[in-house]
C-alpha cells in the first residue's frame, strides 16, 4: 500500500522511484550529492 511514490528530483533523466521518502533522500545524497544538497 502506497501513500505515494516519490521520484528522483534530479533534472537529469533518473529513473528513481521509491515508496520511502527515506530511500529517496539516501538516492539523493549517493547519487546526486553535487547536485543536491540535503540541509534540515
Ligand atoms: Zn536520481
Amino acid at each position: 500500500m502506497y501513500d505515494r511514490i516519490y521520484e528522483c528530483p534530479s533534472p537529469d533523466d533518473c529513473p528513481f522511484k521509491s515508496d520511502s521518502a527515506a530511500d529517496l533522500v539516501a538516492h539523493v545524497n549517493s547519487g546526486h550529492a553535487d547536485e543536491y544538497q540535503r540541509e534540515d
